[in-house]
């Protein structure tokens, strides 16, 4: 009875296997013989301004320290409502990731220089100028959301205070 048991099983792992090969060769087939579109498509990274009073905004942070959206554009006069993932698995203390929206004319460099040392502040510098919104640093799975108002129009540079991560992890937020 055991023989025979083992024996199906057997025969339905091939019979599997086979199948699963079939299908990916048709998938490959298919691929293959797409054309390729001539519409320009909008890059995955480039967030569009959508219209409305209120949008939602995703951004995550990976570890390989970066951001999936490297430019945001929203309306003067919306509410922005930002949620930063943390798609990867590193805990903050290794691979922190927030987001700190800047003021225009902010010295970038200068500014990750005083954030690196408000590390008991989760590298936010307590009472700066420069910041215009921020999330909490989060590690891997986490996530926070922050609701605030578009700035004027322009363009406005975001990135994450985590030391050393704002050379890569950088974006721009642009208000239309
Ligand atoms: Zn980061």
């Amino acid at each position: 009875m055991k023989k025979v048991l083992l024996l199906a099983s057997m025969v339905m792992l091939v019979v599997s296997c086979g199948g699963d090969k079939k299908q990916t060769e048709e998938t490959t087939a298919q691929t293959e013989t797409t054309p390729t579109p001539a519409v320009e498509e909008t890059p995955s990274d480039v967030v569009l301004a959508q219209d409305g009073k209120e949008v939602s905004i995703d951004l995550s942070g990976t570890d390989q320290m970066t951001y999936d959206k490297k430019e945001i554009h929203v309306k003067a006069g919306q509410k922005i409502k930002l949620t930063l993932h943390h798609s990867g698995q590193s805990p903050k203390t290794a691979m922190g990731h927030n987001f700190v929206l800047l003021k225009q004319g902010t010295n970038i460099a200068d500014f990750a220089n005083q954030a690196m040392q408000a590390k008991d502040n989760d590298y936010i510098p307590k009472d700066s100028k420069d910041i215009i919104a921020h999330t909490k640093l989060i590690g891997g799975g986490e996530s926070d959301t922050i609701e605030f108002d578009a700035p004027e129009k322009g363009t406005y540079d975001y990135i994450c205070t985590f030391p050393g991560h704002y050379a890569q992890m950088k974006g721009k937020l642009i208000v239309e």
